[in-house]
């Protein structure tokens, strides 16, 4: 299948050291991993970067699309003998089990088969009764797999790996490390709203990312926030798009991998800004699970994370809470 890419140019503000020179920047969108991306860097005129960031796309699908029979994440879940561990796949998977056991186990990629169940991966969904996730809970926990050497070791064949709460970071990542290889100083990575940013905007000021209100519907999006960002990634994690419900009960998306079943609190939303995506976008989906006080002290632990989370009042309303960095990218509360 041939990727479509749309590209064009912004002439940005004027560059303060080299005099009266305006900043050139590109702009590239296009579809991935069933959403889409949008790169801003700043670039000479004449040149681009475009085929890059499609091959660059092409390889991380390849080592991590569950949707792709090919890739090594899938070809390890299908018990491939012969499948060869890239870098891309160890880095995802060493990161995932360092979060697992930072977060007691509330982020665990092995969820995969509970996720498949409840009709949120990569098989048709089932009836999930008490007994059947019984099973499916004996078959996960990230202390049942690990690299060893050039091979994957699990304690049961059906284990089974789901990284879609981690790889997409991962990826604005990847994009983002190699326009620093490129010397590029200032620009904007965002993958399906995981993101990753460095140095200035064309207008010359820090990135200026929204955070959304955690409504359901897509076309009445509304911004909550803006952060005045630089040098940083951030991530969301939510539970008010992503889920179906049966009987009034509302399923998300987000498994709680010590219960087995989908997470039912009042947090609608985790915002996390961490230094690299991948990073942020692992917690945005930990804390979904760990709930508001327990993100919190994390987050407050840690002096590489901040957060910023949305919880649903009794009254119907939106509460924000947010970690004590925050408050200085704070830009506009609406
Ligand atoms: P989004 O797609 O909204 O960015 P996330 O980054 O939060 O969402 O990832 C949610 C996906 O992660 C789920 O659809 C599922 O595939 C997987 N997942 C669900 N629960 C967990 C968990 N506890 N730990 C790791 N991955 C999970
Ligand atoms: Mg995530």
């Amino acid at each position: 299948m041939k990727r479509i890419l749309i590209s064009c140019i912004i002439v940005g503000a004027l560059c303060t050291s080299c005099k009266d020179q305006p900043l050139i920047f590109h702009f590239s969108e296009g579809p991935i991993h069933g959403t889409s991306f949008h790169i801003t860097y700043e670039y000479p005129q004449n040149k681009d970067l475009d085929q890059k960031f499609l091959s660059l796309m092409k390889k991380f699908e390849l080592s991590l699309s569950t949707y792709l029979p090919e890739s090594v994440v899938s070809r390890i879940n299908s018990n491939d003998p012969d499948v060869e561990l890239d870098t891309y796949f160890r880095t995802v998977f060493k990161r995932a089990q360092q979060i697992s056991t930072r977060t007691d186990g509330a982020f665990d990629i092995t969820v995969a088969p509970l996720v498949n169940a409840y009709g949120f991966g990569f098989t048709e969904r089932e009836i999930v009764t008490d007994a059947r996730i019984e099973e499916l809970l004996s078959i996960t926990g990230y202390q049942k797999i690990r690299i060893q050497g050039d091979n994957v070791i699990k304690d049961d064949p059906r284990l089974m790996l789901d990284v879609s709460a981690i790889a997409k970071g991962y990826s604005v990542d990847i994009v983002a490390m190699f326009l620093e290889d490129e010397g590029v100083e200032n620009y904007l990575v965002e993958i399906g709203g995981e993101m990753r940013c460095r140095g200035i905007n064309p207008k010359g000021i820090p990135w200026q990312v929204g955070v959304d209100k955690p409504i359901e519907n897509m076309l009445e999006r509304q911004i909550l926030i803006i952060l005045s960002l630089t040098d940083i990634s951030l991530a969301t994690s939510g539970n008010y798009r992503q889920f179906y419900e049966e009987n009034n009960v509302k399923f998300s998306h987000t498994i709680d991998p010590k219960t087995g079943r989908p997470v039912t609190h009042n947090l609608l939303s985790a915002t996390v800004l961490a230094p690299d995506c991948m990073t942020a976008d692992a917690y945005a989906t930990a804390f979904m699970v760990l709930g508001l006080e327990r993100s919190m002290e994390l987050v407050n632990s840690d002096p590489d994370l901040e957060g910023y989370f949305i919880t649903n009042a009794s009254d119907g309303t939106f509460k924000s809470t947010y970690s004590e960095g925050l408050e200085a990218i704070l830009e506009d509360k609406y």
